[in-house]
């Protein structure tokens, strides 16, 4: 095992509560950070029962507390909530930022450095993408099934130069592998966050809108034909950036999805049918915004933009 780390996950959801059991079961000290008091309620009392393709049993050795109860500064603390809760997250939860904690977003869509950077200098931030999958299916619980990555660098780029931030880099990266989650150091980070980019910005946005499952979208040559052209909207925009991206495989990854995952839900669709905001602003509203700062057409991304705008604002009323 990697020396034992400090680690505290800001919005212990899904995919918090993933990373933070499967740390805590490598043997690290995690606290879960979140406002959901149903869900710290059932770890406290019965832990964490997590789901993986490694079975199921119950992580007993984390601790879960409230924003404004985080008292201590962690070594890494790992920024989980959803995009357009970042902020508040951090604004409830000064604690637990600490002059040497470093600040790591996995979280989808653009923007996530420029949101932590409001609270924390560049320099501790790192951020990336992962690949792994989970649901919370209910209080103290998550599902994970199926294999995934996790690629990531540090925000102010290469760090080789300076050997703290590159220990603390390969320390960070280290512990996340240790504890099964796949993770490599990469400096074409910004590749892979964009592909994903595009791959959310087409599948999300057109479940949100239409109410598909994934494979629904295939029901008519249209849904195919809407989501390859946002992937290429997508694909110009982050080349208009100077970033690589490989249309053509993301291009692949969306016809496997339509049909492979077709019962899938995503998380857009997910959070619309239960009334809740989605992460479309920092999803296709991030690539709009890109798009006009060139400027290039996006008319796709944009449409997809103003119509899961108009069924959050029916939802909101
Ligand atoms: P989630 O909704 O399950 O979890 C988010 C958590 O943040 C919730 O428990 C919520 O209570 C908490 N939260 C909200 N406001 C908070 C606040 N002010 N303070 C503390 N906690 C707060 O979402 P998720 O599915 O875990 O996704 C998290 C991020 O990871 C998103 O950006 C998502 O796009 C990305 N992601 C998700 C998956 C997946 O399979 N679920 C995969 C890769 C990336």
């Amino acid at each position: 095992m990697s020396e034992a780390m400090k680690i505290a996950i800001l919005g212990a959801g899904a995919m918090g509560s993933l990373f933070g059991g499967l740390l805590a079961e490598a043997g690290h000290d995690v606290t879960l950070v979140d406002i959901d008091d149903a869900h710290l309620d059932a770890i406290r009392r019965d832990g964490l029962s997590l789901v993986t393709d490694a079975g199921e049993r119950v992580v007993r050795n984390l601790r879960a507390c409230r924003p404004e109860q985080a008292a201590h500064a962690p070594e890494l603390l790992i920024v989980f909530t959803k995009t357009m809760h970042t902020e508040a997250a951090l604004a409830a939860s000064r604690a637990l930022l600490g002059a040497q904690t470093a600040v790591l977003s996995l979280q989808n869509g653009l923007g996530n450095v420029e949101r932590l950077e409001r609270s924390v200098p560049r320099a501790r931030i790192m951020v990336g993408m992962t690949t792994w999958p989970a649901d919370k299916p209910g209080p103290g619980r998550v599902d994970s099934h199926g294999a995934g990555a996790i690629r990531m660098m540090s925000a102010a780029g290469d760090t080789s130069a300076d050997s703290a931030a590159s220990a603390s880099l390969a320390r960070i990266v280290n512990a996340l592998n240790a504890a099964g989650l796949q993770c490599t150091a990469d400096p074409d980070v910004w590749s892979a966050i964009w592909e994903k980019v595009a791959f959310n910005a087409a599948l999300n946005s057109l479940c949100a809108v239409t109410q598909c499952t994934v494979g629904e979208l295939s029901n008519v040559p249209d849904g195919e034909t809407l989501a390859l052209k946002i992937v290429a909207e997508v694909a110009g925009v982050a080349r208009a950036h100077g970033v690589a991206v490989d249309e053509s495989h993301i291009g692949e990854t969306v016809l496997h999805a339509l049909a492979h995952h077709r019962a899938h839900r995503p998380s857009m669709l997910q959070d619309v049918l239960a009334g809740r905001k989605t992460e479309i602003e920092s999803i296709n509203g991030a690539v709009v915004a890109a798009a006009r700062a060139v400027p290039i057409a996006a008319p796709c991304t944009e449409t997809l933009l103003h119509l899961v705008r108009l069924v959050e604002a029916r939802n909101s009323h």
